[in-house]
């Protein structure tokens, strides 16, 4: 029978079966990596994420999810202004950690 709308397909992650090996390459060069704690307050103050999305928050979430193509997605519209660096409550250096990222994702090209 057609409702006229289907239901979302799941988007939970089995974690057991995701490869976190680039994430937890990352941690190794950028420790505070840990620290986040996912508050918002970088994309909030982002110029860049109104008009492309782009969210560091989001970024480490989705490597902490094997979503690696979706982070590297989002990083090509940082401008590497820093303003998010400034706002971060735990100190997080996260313009450095776009930099390490960067390189983490030319390695694997
Ligand atoms: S501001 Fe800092 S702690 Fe908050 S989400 Fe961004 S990186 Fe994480
Ligand atoms: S450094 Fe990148 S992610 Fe951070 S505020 Fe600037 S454009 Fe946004």
């Amino acid at each position: 029978m057609d409702f006229g709308f289907r239901i979302s397909p799941s988007s939970a992650i089995n974690l057991d079966n995701v490869d976190l090996t680039l994430f937890e390459r990352l941690h190794e060069m950028e420790p505070d990596v840990y620290k986040c704690m996912a508050c918002g307050s970088c994309s909030a103050t982002c110029p860049a994420s109104v008009y492309s999305g782009m969210s560091i928050r989001k970024v480490i979430l989705c490597l902490q999810r094997g979503r690696e193509k979706e982070a590297f997605r989002m990083m090509k519209n940082c401008m590497l202004c820093g303003k998010c660096t400034m706002v971060c409550p735990r100190g997080i250096n996260t313009r450095h950690l776009i930099l390490s990222i960067s390189k983490l994702y030319s390695e694997t090209k």
